[in-house]
């Protein structure tokens, strides 16, 4: 389990305020589950800083700043070839 208190921009994430209504981990299959909790991170002010960490952590489940674990991994393998072609 991710120890959500260690990262600074918490506080300001809009998932806490509903977060016994949305789950932000789906099942994979379930649609409306995954649109409820894109629209909620849609209006959340920490949305980059949120995606950003999650990219960096390699979190595998879950969204995280907008986007499903799918739609990471090809978000990763982008922001991983634009750090090796710039070093
Ligand atoms: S982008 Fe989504 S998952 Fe990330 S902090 Fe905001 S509401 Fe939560």
């Amino acid at each position: 389990m991710i120890d959500l208190t260690i990262i600074p921009w918490r506080e300001a994430a809009a998932c806490l305020e509903v977060r016994d209504q949305v789950s932000f981990f789906p099942d994979k299959e379930d649609m409306v589950g995954i649109a409820r909790a894109k629209a909620v991170c849609a209006g959340c002010p920490v949305a980059d800083e949120c995606l950003s960490w999650a990219l960096e952590t390699n979190q595998t489940e879950g969204i995280w700043g907008g986007h499903t674990a799918k739609e990471r991994r090809s978000l990763r393998r982008r922001w991983i070839e634009e750090i090796r072609k710039a070093s």
